[in-house]
């Protein structure tokens, strides 16, 4: 998967059609095959034409979305005002469900969870902290 934030969303963007976007465009436009394969090869220009050919065949679907387009303009992950964010994210780090409330094998993390949500710091953090509840 190829994801950008700006400035190289000015680059993408080119390739989006539909307005209002409200899903991704899979299959629309066959520029992004191309367009991917150069971003995604370390080395595009030692390809024959052969093996350029070969590697897009390869792609049997592709998409792209723009999570700044209209209706959405954008996403991330963010508590809601009045949750306990400190006390939420020691919830989710270990607990049972059910009958099985006591035995807390359940463990979510990751960024969205987290206490530094949009940064990978905050998924790496939450990590650290449910790993010390796995035995
Ligand atoms: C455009 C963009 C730019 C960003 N730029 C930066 C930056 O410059 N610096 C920075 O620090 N952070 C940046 N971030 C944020 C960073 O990418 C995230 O914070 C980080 O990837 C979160 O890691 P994670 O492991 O918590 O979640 P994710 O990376 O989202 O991993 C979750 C994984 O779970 C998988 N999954 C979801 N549901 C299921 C399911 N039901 N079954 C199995 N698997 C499932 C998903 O496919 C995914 O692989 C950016 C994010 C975006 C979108």
């Amino acid at each position: 998967m190829v994801y950008g934030d700006a400035p190289s969303m000015n680059y993408w963007k080119l390739f989006v059609k539909n307005e209002p976007h409200e899903r991704a465009e899979i299959n629309h436009d066959e520029r992004l095959i191309e367009q991917y394969l150069q971003y995604l090869t370390p080395h595009p220009a030692s390809l024959s034409p052969k093996e350029q050919k070969e590697q897009a065949q390869a792609i049997t679907c592709f998409g792209i979305r723009d999570w700044g387009k209209e209706p959405f303009e954008a996403g991330c992950h963010i508590w809601k005002p009045g949750i306990l964010v400190d006390q939420s994210i020691a919830a989710l780090a270990s607990f049972g469900v059910a009958d099985s409330i006591s035995q807390r094998n359940i463990h979510i993390c990751g960024e969205a969870y987290s206490d530094f949500q949009g940064f990978i710091e905050g998924g790496l953090r939450s990590v650290l902290t449910v790993l010390k509840h796995i035995n």
